[in-house]
C-alpha cells in the first residue's frame, strides 16, 4: 500500500473508531460483548457435540452437509458441486473463508466467472492489481474517491464524476447485469446455530439475499462459526456489526435454514419456490482444530486493525491473506506454516496489546503472538539481526 492509501485508510478507520466509541459505552453493548464471550468460549470449548448437533439439525432441515480438512478439499467439493451448472458466473458476496481458500482464483483457473457484489469487494475486483482488502467489512477503505471514479470509469468504460451515488448505481448497474443468469450463488456466514441448523449472515447492501436466490447457495464457514442456538448466533451477529461498523444493526440479516418451500396449496409441502433450491455448507477445518483455542474466539469485526498501530503505519502488509493484523499473522501458523506465520509479519508486532484491549473478546492476540515467536524461532525463523545479537553476545557478552 502507498502512501496516500495508508492515509486514506486511516480516515476511513477514523470515521468507523468514533461511531463504534460512542456505542461500546452504552451498557447493552457491555451485556453484549460479556454475553458472546460466553458464547464464544463455550462453543470453541464443546465444538465436537455442537458440530454433531448441527449436523443433524441441517439434515432434518434440508441443507447438504460437507466437510473439507484443507482448503484444497473445499476447492474440490465446490468443483464437484458446480457440475451440474452451465453458466459458468458464480455471484459471490463478502467473505473472509473464501478469500482464504483463494477462492476466486481457483474459480478463474478452472474457467468460473466470480462477480463480487458487495461494493467494496466489487470495486477492489475492478482494481485488478494490489487489490487486497484491509479491513474485514470495509475492503477498500484505503481508497479515496478520486481513485475509486477511476478505476470505475476505466474498467467500466464509462466517464462517471467522482461522485459517490454515480459511482454506486454504476457498480451496481454492472453488477446486476452480470450476475442475472448466474444460477450459483456463494457465501460465508457469520454464525451458524447448532439447535436450529441455520445460518444468520449480515449485510448492509441486500446482496446476500440475490446470492441465495440462485438455485444452489453454497456457504463455506470455518468451523468456528458453530454457536449453541440462534440467539446466540444473532447475538455475535450484532457485536460484529457494533465493532465493524459503528452502527448497532446492519440493514439486513438474513437466516437461512434450508431450502426454499412452501405449503400454501393445502398445506402440502412443496419444494423450490424462490429461493435456492439447493443450500451446501461446506464446513472448512484448514488448521483451526490445531489453533490455540483463543484464536477462534474472534468475531471477525477488525476492531483490533483499527486501533492497531502498525495495521496504520503499513496496512495489509502486516497479515495473512485476508486475515488482517496480529491475528491474522497467529492463524497463518495454523492454516499454513512457521515460516508462513514469519512471513506474515511476526516480528513486525509492537506487542502494544492495544488489540486485546480493544477486543470485544478480549483475544489475547499479544500473546499469542509473543509465544509463536518462540516456537518459531526454535524452527529457525526470526529476524537475521537477533541471529547476530545472539552471535555476539555468545562471543564478546555484548550485543555489539
Ligand atoms: S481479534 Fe477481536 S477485535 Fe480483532 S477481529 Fe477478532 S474479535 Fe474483532
Amino acid at each position: 500500500m502507498n502512501k496516500d492509501e495508508i492515509e486514506t485508510m486511516r480516515k476511513s478507520f477514523n470515521t468507523v473508531k468514533s461511531r463504534s466509541s460512542k456505542l461500546n459505552e452504552f451498557s447493552k453493548v457491555k451485556y453484549l460483548e460479556e454475553r458472546v464471550k460466553d458464547i464464544k468460549k463455550f462453543s470453541v470449548d464443546n465444538f465436537d457435540s455442537l458440530f454433531e448437533e448441527t449436523c443433524s439439525s441441517f439434515d432434518r432441515n434440508g441443507i447438504d452437509v460437507e466437510f473439507a480438512e484443507t482448503a484444497g478439499d473445499a476447492i474440490a467439493i465446490i468443483l464437484d458441486l458446480l457440475k451440474d451448472y452451465d453458466y459458468k458466473v458464480i455471484a459471490k458476496s463478502k467473505s473472509n473463508t473464501l478469500g482464504e481458500i483463494n477462492f476466486k482464483d481457483e474459480m478463474s483457473s478452472n474457467s468460473w466467472e466470480v462477480i463480487e457484489t458487495d461494493l467494496g469487494d466489487r470495486l477492489l475486483q475492478l482494481k485488478k492489481f494490489d487489490n487486497n482488502p484491509v479491513h474485514p467489512t470495509g475492503p477498500a477503505s484505503h481508497l479515496n474517491i478520486l481513485q475509486i471514479a477511476d478505476i470505475v470509469n476505466d474498467s467500466l468504460d464509462k466517464d462517471i464524476d467522482p461522485v459517490a451515488r454515480e459511482i454506486m448505481e454504476v457498480v451496481r448497474e454492472d453488477v446486476l447485469i452480470n450476475i442475472k443468469n448466474a444460477q450459483v450463488g456463494i457465501s460465508g456466514a457469520n454464525a451458524i446455530s447448532a439447535e436450529e441448523g441455520s445460518c444468520v449472515l449480515v449485510h448492509n447492501e441486500g446482496n446476500i439475499s440475490l446470492v441465495s436466490l440462485k438455485e444452489l447457495h453454497i456457504i463455506v464457514a470455518g468451523i468456528d462459526k458453530i454457536v449453541p442456538t440462534l440467539e446466540d448466533a444473532i447475538s455475535l451477529a450484532k457485536l460484529e456489526t457494533v465493532y465493524a461498523t459503528g452502527n448497532y444493526v446492519t440493514s439486513y440479516m438474513n437466516v437461512i435454514s434450508g431450502p426454499s418451500k412452501t405449503a400454501d396449496i393445502e398445506k402440502k409441502l412443496l419444494k423450490n419456490m424462490y429461493g435456492a433450491r439447493k443450500v451446501v455448507v461446506i464446513f472448512l477445518d484448514n488448521g483451526r482444530s490445531k489453533a490455540k483455542k483463543e484464536c477462534l474466539w474472534c468475531i471477525g469485526c477488525g476492531n483490533c486493525l483499527i486501533h492497531c498501530p502498525v495495521y496504520n503505519a503499513v496496512g495489509n502488509e502486516f497479515g495473512f491473506n485476508n486475515y488482517l493484523g496480529g491475528r491474522g499473522v497467529a492463524m497463518s501458523k495454523y492454516i499454513e506454516d512457521d515460516e508462513t506465520c514469519f512471513n506474515s509479519g511476526l516480528y513486525m508486532c509492537t506487542l502494544c496489546g492495544l488489540c486485546t484491549l480493544n477486543c470485544p473478546l478480549a483475544v489475547p492476540t499479544n500473546e499469542l503472538i509473543e509465544n509463536l515467536r518462540k516456537s518459531s524461532a526454535e524452527k529457525g525463523f526470526y529476524p537475521k539481526i537477533h541471529g547476530v545479537i545472539k552471535d555476539n553476545i555468545g562471543k564478546n557478552n555484548s550485543p555489539y
